[in-house]
This record gives C-alpha cells, sequence and structure tokens, in this order.
C-alpha cells in the first residue's frame, strides 16, 4: 500500500474497522514508521481525552452531590421553613390586598371628586348662561335665607319661652 491510510487509524483504534480493512492497514504500520508514529501520537490523544473527560466528570458528580445534600437539608428544614414561608405569602398577599384596595379606593374618590366638580361647573356655567334663571336663584336663595331666618328666630324664642 502506497497511500497512508491516516483517516483510518483512529478508527483502527477505536476497533471500527472490517478485517480487510484492519488487515491493510496493519500491514501498512509494519512497514510504516510515520503511521506508527502517528498511531501512537493518536493512541496518546485519546488516552489524554479520556482523562480529561474523567477529571470534568469528577466535579460535575462532586456538584451533584452537593446539590443532593442541599436538597436533603431543604427537604429537613421545609416542615420548619414552610410556616415562615407560609406566613410571608399571607402578608404579601394582605399587602397587596390593601394596596389595591388603597388604589382603587382612591380612584373611586379621585372619580367622584371629578364627577362633583364637573357638575358643579356645569351647573353654575348653565345657572349663569341663563339670566332669567339666575335672578330667580337669586330671589330664590333668598326667600330660602328669609324663610331659614325666620324660621331660626322663632326656634329661638320658642326654646327661649
Ligand atoms: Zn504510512
Amino acid at each position: 500500500m502506497d497511500k497512508h491510510p491516516e483517516e483510518q487509524l483512529s478508527a483502527y483504534l477505536d476497533d471500527e474497522l472490517n478485517p480487510d480493512e484492519r488487515r491493510k492497514v496493519e500491514d501498512h504500520l509494519a512497514t510504516c514508521a510515520s503511521c506508527q508514529a502517528l498511531l501512537e501520537e493518536l493512541a496518546y490523544t485519546k488516552q489524554d481525552l479520556a482523562q480529561t473527560f474523567s477529571r470534568i466528570e469528577a466535579p460535575m458528580d462532586f456538584e451533584a452531590r452537593v446539590m443532593q445534600t442541599i436538597g436533603d437539608d431543604k427537604a429537613r428544614s421545609y416542615a420548619g421553613k414552610g410556616r415562615i414561608v407560609a406566613l410571608l405569602l399571607g402578608l404579601l398577599t394582605i399587602g397587596l390586598f390593601y394596596l389595591m384596595t388603597v388604589e382603587v379606593v382612591g380612584k373611586l374618590m379621585h372619580g367622584w371628586f371629578k364627577l362633583m366638580i364637573t357638575l358643579i361647573y356645569a351647573a353654575s356655567h348653565f345657572i349663569l348662561s341663563v339670566p332669567a334663571l339666575t335672578g330667580g336663584t337669586i330671589v330664590l336663595s333668598l326667600i330660602i335665607l328669609v324663610t331659614s331666618v325666620v324660621s331660626l328666630r322663632r326656634l329661638l324664642q320658642a326654646s327661649a319661652n
């Protein structure tokens, strides 16, 4: 074989070649120092890679164990902490409900206030825009005022006697 089977060396290492391919690679390796060196390099790289992976796996396993330990602690202390969490959630709910109520009432008050101002403004504007009504309103107001004063004086006189 004149051609170096470089692309087959990795498969040879992984034992993924069929018997015919395997025999051809072995025959070539027996006579080719450069492919022998390459095979050694590949084998070393694979081993190094495997070691690296096992080193990565170790901390991953450690992390999993730490998480498991935390999980166990959580499960143990859940009964005690559950009440505090429930209490906090309850307070939070009450707080949120209170804020919402205050906001809604505030909006209602604000809406009512605006409505009253609008009505007063509209009423005064309407009264002032109609001269006859203005005169009538003034007369009516004076009648009510006089009646009130008279009623009040009678009441005071009645209580004095
Ligand atoms: Zn070769």
